[in-house]
């Protein structure tokens, strides 16, 4: 556990290594969209710390997993902006590059009934190489686990597999999805899907229900899978069965990135030795407990809070 929150693991050993995207999140609330060549006036600015390798590794640090970020951002105000929150929830940053494109960027609108309108310029993340993950070999190394998603170039996610150390944890969440390759597929021990991310890696013959969606994903590679199910919590599956994980009930109020701190949650959990069901059950009180609070990384429970959320 990181319990003096210096924004460094110290020499203490690494629970949890997430590579991945970083992303500032710039929001303005607006009446009604512009059509082609209109300009409408919006609220105030808001600039939140997201991207889903940073959300994942602040989720893991504020619940006390010694946790690193490999990641890149640009050489400007926003990379500032989102090393100092991942500095302020205790996640070693050493492995963050700094340079080579801006900072990525989600330019969000938001509507007057919710709905958002996103582009997302991923400018240093695209950057993000597999020579990146080479140099990294000592952060790698430390690594018993090692988590990511797919707002990196796919052949930086492959990259790592190729560099865990032996016998550690790979997990992914392949979001945004794409069809994967056999290499990382194999390496997955779980793959983490929301509903939509496994009818886009299955295609037309899901099948139905969530058990039918494990058996399809199960069947491409992974040595385990994870499927989470919103309010109804999460299913996991692997060589030894199929179990259903419920969520605790919670008033829901924004269920911006409590996908990444499930995930985040349980690769640390699994790491510590947990089974595969125990340390989803963890990750759906992580998952129920961020979505209580609004926005993403400012959603995320300490340990603290976490255990003020009914199991
Ligand atoms: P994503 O955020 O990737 O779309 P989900 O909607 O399945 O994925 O949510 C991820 C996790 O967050 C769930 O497994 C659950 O733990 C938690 N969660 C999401 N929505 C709710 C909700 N309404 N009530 C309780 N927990 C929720």
């Amino acid at each position: 556990m990181n319990d003096d929150n210096t924004g460094s693991t110290g020499d203490a050993e690494l629970e949890l290594l997430v590579v991945g995207s970083a992303n500032a999140d710039l929001v303005v609330g607006v009446e009604r969209r512009p059509a082609p060549g209109e300009t409408v006036l919006g609220s105030d600015l808001a600039v939140h710390p997201g991207g889903k390798g940073g959300n994942q590794a602040v989720a893991a640090a504020r619940l006390g997993a010694r946790t690193a970020l490999l990641a890149r951002v640009g050489d400007d105000a926003h990379g500032t902006l989102l090393l100092d929150a991942q500095r302020a929830a205790g996640v070693d940053t050493s492995g963050v590059l700094v340079g080579g494109a801006p900072t990525g960027v989600a330019l969000i609108t938001v509507d007057p009934s919710g709905d958002n309108s996103i582009v997302v310029s991923p400018g240093a993340n695209a950057r993000l190489t597999p020579a990146d993950i080479r140099a990294a070999g000592g952060l790698l190394a430390a690594a018993p686990v090692v988590s990511s998603q797919l707002e990196i170039p796919l052949a930086t996610v492959a990259e790592v597999v190729r560099t865990l150390r032996p016998g550690a944890r790979f997990v992914l969440n392949p979001s945004p999805p794409v069809p994967l390759p056999a290499e990382v597929l194999a390496a997955c021990d779980p793959l983490v899907v929301n509903e939509h991310e496994a009818r886009v890696i299955l295609g037309e013959d899901a099948g139905d229900s969530p058990e039918e969606w494990a058996r399809g994903l199960l069947a491409l590679g992974p040595r385990s899978v994870v499927i989470t199910l919103g309010s109804a919590g999460a299913l996991t599956a692997d060589g030894s069965g199929v179990v259903r994980v419920p969520s605790p009930k919670v008033d829901a109020v924004d269920t911006t990135g409590a996908g990444d701190a499930f995930t985040a949650a349980l690769g640390w959990r699994l790491g510590l030795g947990e089974d595969l069901a125990t340390a989803a059950g963890y990750a759906v009180r992580v998952g129920a407990a961020a979505v209580t609070r609004k926005g993403a990384q400012d959603s995320y429970p300490t340990a603290a809070e976490l255990a003020e959320v009914a199991g």
